[in-house]
This record gives C-alpha cells, sequence and structure tokens, in this order.
C-alpha cells in the first residue's frame, strides 16, 4: 500500500483511537468515525478509569504488550495536561503458590520488570489496610497501574486531529458485499467516506454490526464498577497509600486524586444485551456483592457510602484473544477488537488494556506486509494469538494464524 493511502477506521474508543494514530503517525491519510463520540458512556473505553498490569502467567507474550503500551500511554499522559497514567501499582492475590504466578514471575524476570513476589506475611506489613485471610502469595508490579480511560481516549483523539487526522460523528452501516474490495462506508445519515482500507473497531457492537462472524466469536457482558466514599481526612485508601489490587474476580484501586470518584470495586460481569439498549442502572445484587466484597477485605470501610455506580459491556472473546484480523470477504476490510479477551477468568483479573499494540497491528496489516502470502489467514476470521505486531505479522507470513 502506498505511503498515502486513506484509511478509515470506525470507532473511537481505546482500538480506534490507537490505531487511527498510529496509521496516521506511519504516514496514512486517516478519517476515524465514531457513531456517538471517542469514549462516549456506552463504550467500553467510557469508563473512568481502567487498569494496565502485566501478569498474564505464561501468556508472556501479553505481559510484552502490556509494557510496550505502558510506555505509549505514558508518553501521553506527559503532553495531556492532567495525568492519564497514574502509576498505584498492583497487587494480585493468590490463595496458593500456583502455576499463573510463578509463569507471571518468570516472565516479569526475563523482561527485567520490578515485580516482587510477596508471602501473605509481606504483605499484610506492607499494605495493613487489607485483609489477606486465605490469601497465601502475592505478585506485586510497581511499575503498572490504573489509566484515566475516558479522558485518555478524549485526549488521543484530539491529538489525532491536531496531528491531521479528520474525525467525524456518524453511524456506519455494516458493509454489504458486493465486489471483494469495498469502496465506502455508507453512514446512516447518507454520507459516504471513502477510503483504500477500513479498519472496524467497534468493540462490543461488533457482534451486532458483523453477527455471522463475530456474535460466535465474542461474547458482551455487562460490567459494574461501584464507586465507595473514603473518610474524610484519611488517605489510607487514596493512591499513592495503597495499590491497586486484584482478587480472584474483583479489581479495584484507590481513590485516585485525579477524579476524586473514590475506592473503585469492579465486579466481573454477567448479562450481555444489547449495548445500544442495555439500562445501565443500579443492581441491588450487585451491589450486595461489592458490599461484601470490601467488608471481607477492607474492613475498614465497612459502612462506607456507594457514591456512584456505572455498567459498561466488555468484550470476552471465544478464545481469550485480541481478534485482529482481515474480513473473509473484503480484502481491505479488517478487525481490531476482544478487548477484554477473557484473561481474566483465568487470573481474576479484569481485562486488558494495550490500545497501542492492537493498532500498530492494525497499521502492520493494513500495510499489506503480508498481504500476498496469508491467504490462510485471510478467509478466516479468528481470535489470533495477540501480541507485539512483529509477532502477529510473523504468524501471518508464515501462515500459521
Ligand atoms: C466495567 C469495565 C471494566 C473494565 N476494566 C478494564 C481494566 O481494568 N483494564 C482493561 O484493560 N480493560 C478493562 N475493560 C475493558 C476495556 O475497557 C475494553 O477492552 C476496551 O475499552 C475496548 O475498547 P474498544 O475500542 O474495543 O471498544 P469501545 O470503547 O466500546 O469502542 C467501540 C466504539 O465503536 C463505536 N461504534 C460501534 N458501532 C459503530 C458504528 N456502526 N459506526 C460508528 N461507530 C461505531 C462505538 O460508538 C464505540 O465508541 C473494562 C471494561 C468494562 C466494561
Amino acid at each position: 500500500m502506498g505511503s498515502k493511502a486513506h484509511i478509515a477506521v470506525i470507532g473511537a474508543g481505546v482500538f480506534g483511537a490507537w490505531t487511527a494514530h498510529h496509521l496516521l503517525r506511519a504516514g496514512h491519510r486517516v478519517t476515524l468515525v465514531d457513531q456517538l463520540g471517542p469514549a462516549h458512556s456506552r463504550a467500553s473505553s467510557g469508563g473512568e478509569s481502567r487498569l494496565i498490569r502485566a501478569a498474564y502467567g505464561k501468556d508472556a507474550i501479553y505481559t510484552r504488550m502490556a509494557l510496550d503500551s505502558l510506555a505509549q500511554w505514558q508518553a501521553l499522559s506527559a503532553i495531556s495536561g492532567r495525568p492519564i497514567f497514574i502509576p498505584a501499582g498492583i497487587l494480585f492475590f493468590f490463595q496458593k503458590e500456583e502455576s499463573y504466578l510463578t509463569d507471571s514471575v518468570a516472565a516479569h524476570r526475563q523482561l527485567n520488570l520490578p515485580s516482587e513476589l510477596l508471602t501473605s506475611n509481606e504483605m499484610k506489613r506492607r499494605f495493613p489496610m487489607i485483609d489477606f485471610d486465605g490469601v497465601e502469595a502475592g505478585l506485586f508490579e510497581p511499575s503498572f497501574g490504573a489509566l484515566m480511560a475516558r479522558r485518555a481516549v478524549q485526549s488521543l483523539v484530539e491529538q489525532f486531529v491536531r496531528d491531521g487526522g479528520a474525525y467525524l460523528r456518524g453511524a456506519a452501516l455494516p458493509p454489504a458485499r458486493s465486489s471483494q474490495s469495498l469502496d465506502a462506508v455508507e453512514l446512516t445519515s447518507g454520507e459516504r467516506i471513502q477510503a483504500d482500507r477500513f479498519v472496524f473497531a467497534l468493540g462490543p457492537w461488533l457482534p451486532k454490526a458483523f453477527p455471522d462472524l463475530m456474535a460466535p466469536r465474542i461474547r458482551t457482558p455487562l460490567g459494574y464498577v461501584h464507586y465507595f466514599g473514603t473518610p474524610p481526612g484519611n488517605d489510607r485508601f487514596t493512591f499513592p497509600n495503597m495499590p491497586s489490587f486484584n482478587f480472584p474476580g474483583v479489581t479495584g484501586w484507590p481513590a485516585l486524586p485525579p477524579d476524586n470518584r473514590g475506592f473503585r470495586v469492579r465486579l466481573r460481569g454477567d448479562i450481555a444485551t444489547d449495548p445500544d439498549a442495555s439500562q445501565r442502572v443500579f443492581d441491588r445484587e450487585k451491589d450486595k456483592l461489592a458490599r461484601d466484597f470490601v467488608r471481607q477485605r477492607f474492613p475498614l470501610l465497612l459502612g462506607a457510602p456507594l457514591l456512584e455506580t456505572r455498567a459498561c459491556h466488555y468484550e470476552m472473546s471465544a478464545s481469550r484473544n485480541f481478534i485482529i484480523d482481515r474480513h473473509p470477504q473484503f480484502d481491505n476490510v479488517w478487525f481490531a477488537g476482544g478487548g477484554s479477551a477473557g484473561v481474566g477468568d483465568v487470573s481474576g483479573a479484569g481485562d486488558r488494556r494495550r490500545g497501542d499494540v492492537e493498532c500498530r497491528a492494525a497499521v502492520d496489516q493494513a500495510d499489506g506486509g503480508a498481504a500476498d502470502d496469508h491467504d490462510s489467514a485471510r478467509h478466516r476470521v479468528r481470535a489470533v494469538p495477540a501480541g507485539l505486531t512483529r509477532d502477529i505479522s510473523r504468524h501471518i507470513r508464515k501462515g500459521s494464524i
């Protein structure tokens, strides 16, 4: 593909925004489109904050991706006026020393990450505000932490526009098959966006827009976030005095001064409904679960008032990997998604965030580096063993995905 190809990226969540950014940096003309605006309230990326972490067991490829992404988030944070990355650290808890923990540690050692394997006693001494009952070991990642999600994505899109990218608001209709290549995406307004390549980064809307291809591959449960009030005048539960944490099934972090929302608890999601129509209302059952968790692990917060709740859809791909691949029927249409992918099922952690990596994968692939020699990849859409761009490109070239 020539260096000045026009690429349309549909979806301005974290996947689409970073994809657009990297494509622009690579010298392409890029148009980014979103139906409701970057990181809007219904988008997966529209939450206040998200965790970036590096513990992925033996899937060291994700550890490398997280590290690679962290540098890019930090760079964005440095130019964004208000901080985007909050280096709260993250503490993972394990009932016993299991392979997920030891594999993660081995991967971190290889990359010289300053992660620490902690015993229960060490954790009790360092983090006295947490109840470690039944927890035998912990992994502390001091260099990772929280990202101010909505602000990050919105800042990135603003930067993209300042850099010369085009952003417009509009809802794209799924492309109808007419030839081997797509020449334009039509918006519900009737406007047509002509481009040489298209990347659909629709997050939880992927199964809706491409039901045949994506519905069997992606589930979109609704995840819940609860914010509890911390005692005024007591900063024990406020960054930097305690780290982010991950107990099986629950992720959270201290109150983060940049947003001052309160002490955050995120529960695993359940119901998969339509992201356009779902009601994001207070759920009494989820409230009880969140309070039970706080009571058990943070007893000093017993009785803390619930300040607000949020609910949003995330994506779980069937293979638990990102989906970054070409549309099987159009040779110039790509998908980038599967964000939450379900590593959480293994670690108890929430999800993964490394937008820049997904995006650069799309860049490489859209660049057509492997376009002529990966027919086996081209005619199937499936979750790739997501990894660094170079890994994906290499896999594709070998036809091994
Ligand atoms: C409660 C919760 C907690 C989470 N915690 C974490 C965490 O701690 N760490 C982590 O890494 N991840 C976490 N995640 C997951 C993470 O937020 C997502 O993986 C990520 O935001 C997905 O980004 P995306 O760009 O794929 O999707 P989205 O952010 O949903 O973006 C997709 C965009 O596509 C647009 N779109 C859809 N259809 C169309 C169309 N037809 N035309 C135009 N635009 C369209 C939408 O409007 C939307 O803006 C969490 C998710 C939830 C819900």
